[in-house]
């Protein structure tokens, strides 16, 4: 809460009137509030320009559930932690992170402490000359301070309207809806696996708005029905998300039906229908968890399909996503939806770049925050009762990363995904997934790329198994190897060796 409007110079008119407003609901009036939201960095530290704002933002951020009042959560969460040990213990694992992870990709918590080590490295160089680059545009600011977290966003958001702005409006005719779809990501599953797709006018849908397709394989025998559901309304849950309205199952004999959906914004009536890179993104990512489905060839339900464990499940649509990119098919679907021109190569190389940019922070707020949630759940049973704020300063300090820069991505006492929605010992799940598909596209890559053999030995070896065997053997039958985390650093703009 600020007092005066000026400290709360940079925002927009909007923001400031949305601020007063919110103040005003609360009976504060004359006074300004800004709202929090569930991460450690907050969206308005990019554009505030008042550092005492910024500072107090971040640590309201920070502190928010450290106050000593009735939403202090540190002995809740350590009554949990203490809890999960013990259950762990009643299972005769040393850990909850052992019990946990026995039917995961990764197996034991020495095999995900190891994953999240193998990244420090390139990842604490990266932050260190990241935080250099925001200390010489803090002095080019005419500014003498040390660079702190809540100055983080604020210069990098300048040095990449410097470097790397990427305009959506210049990028946007290139993607039309429709054309990013069927030359996109129809063509690209035709390339790799040789199903085709029929528009079905005939099916009925729950919204005018929705496509149907009919899935069939090489041989045109059916395969299963997609739907796509892609535009934002009002009473509509947001995000995008993968989901089955029938799973493929043997005994039940049913074929999958599918369904796709986003929240893109809809053209006004009569204008093309375009998006932006992010979304074009999000299409093939959500088709890639799509594919897995339809290809899912399992006598039982609940090992078919998408039905794998946190740190696999990922794994094919983040590896579809790389498709979008790929210069083949980005040159099939990539076209002004006026004239038909491809992209000019100097906007397609301002996209590449653009994903470069900040990734040491990016990257170390999740490596930070999947160790500290490994940390929480390798305590013993027989352990005492940890103090939340030494417990967390030591496990940070051990990580070997900028944590003074870069806080982890959400700490302890509000940190909702181990604690409260399933991701107990499972948040690096999101960075191991990331280590599978790059590895997977690097093999791709040196296996000469978008082919039908490449197509068919993925869907054979990994997209048709659900969870009928173990990921491991998986991983490993079709690539000949445990995976690496060399691509996905690669892909990430950080390198092994960067240090
Ligand atoms: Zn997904």
């Amino acid at each position: 809460m600020v007092d005066k409007k000026e400290a709360l110079a940079g925002l927009d008119d909007g923001a400031i009137a949305s601020a007063q407003k919110s103040a005003e609901s609360r009976k504060l009036s004359g006074k300004y509030v800004l709202p929090l939201q569930n991460t450690t960095q907050q969206p308005d530290l990019v554009s505030l320009t008042d550092r005492t704002t910024r500072e107090a933002l971040f640590n309201q951020s920070w502190t928010r559930a450290e106050k000593g009042d009735a939403n202090d959560t540190r002995q809740t969460i350590t009554e949990i932690a203490q809890l999960r040990a013990e259950k762990a213990a009643l299972f005769g694992y040393p850990s909850f992170a052992a019990y946990t992870l026995y039917d995961q990709m990764a197996k034991t918590p020495a095999a995900v402490n190891d994953f999240i080590h193998q990244l420090v490295p390139a990842t604490a160089a990266e932050q260190h000359r990241e935080a250099a680059e925001l200390q010489k545009a803090i002095a080019e600011d005419h500014q003498s301070f040390t660079l702190k977290p809540w100055d983080w966003n604020y210069y990098a958001e300048r040095v990449r309207k410097q470097k790397f702005d990427l305009n959506q409006n210049d990028v946007k005719p290139y993607f039309e809806l429709h054309t990013v779809l069927t030359d996109g990501v129809f063509y690209a599953a035709t390339q790799l696996y040789g199903i085709t797709f029929e528009p079905r006018k005939d099916i009925p849908v729950y919204n005018p708005d929705v496509l149907v397709f009919e899935v069939k394989d090489e041989d045109g025998s059916p395969l299963g029905l997609m739907y796509f559901d892609y535009f934002k309304r009002d009473n509509k849950s947001g995000g995008a998300w993968m989901s089955n309205f029938v799973g493929q199952s043997d005994l039940l004999k049913t074929r999958p039906v599918i369904y796709n959906v986003a929240n893109f914004t809809k053209a006004a009536p009569g204008q093309p229908q375009l998006i932006t890179s992010d979304d074009v993104t999000t299409m093939f990512h959500e088709f890639g968890h799509a594919l897995h489905g339809l290809f899912a060839s399992q006598t039982y339900p609940s090992l078919s399909g998408t039905a794998v464990a946190r740190d696999f499940v990922e794994f094919p649509s983040q590896f579809n996503e790389n498709w979008a990119m790929d210069p083949k098919v980005f040159a099939h679907y990539a076209r002004h939806y006026k004239t038909g021109a491809a992209m000019p190569d100097a906007l397609v190389a301002k996209i590449k770049k653009a994903a470069h940019f900040n990734q040491g922070y990016a990257l170390g707020e999740i490596v930070a925050a999947a160790q500290l949630d490994m940390s929480w759940h390798g305590i013993a049973a027989d352990a005492p009762r940890q103090d939340a704020d030494q417990f967390e300063a030591k496990a940070l300090a051990e990580t070997g990363l900028d944590v003074a820069n870069v806080p982890p991505r959400y700490r302890s006492s509000y940190f909702l995904h181990i604690w409260g929605n399933g991701y107990s010992a499972g948040y690096y799940a999101y960075l191991w997934t990331e280590m599978l598909d790059q590895d997977v596209y690097s093999w791709f890559q040196s296996h000469g790329g978008l082919t039908r053999e490449n197509g068919q030995r993925f869907r054979d070896l990994i997209l048709s198994k659900g969870h009928t065997m173990d990921y491991g053997p998986m991983f490993k039958a079709f690539y000949g190897k445990d995976p690496e985390i060399g691509p996905m650093l690669a892909h990430r703009g950080l390198t092994a060796d960067n240090k």
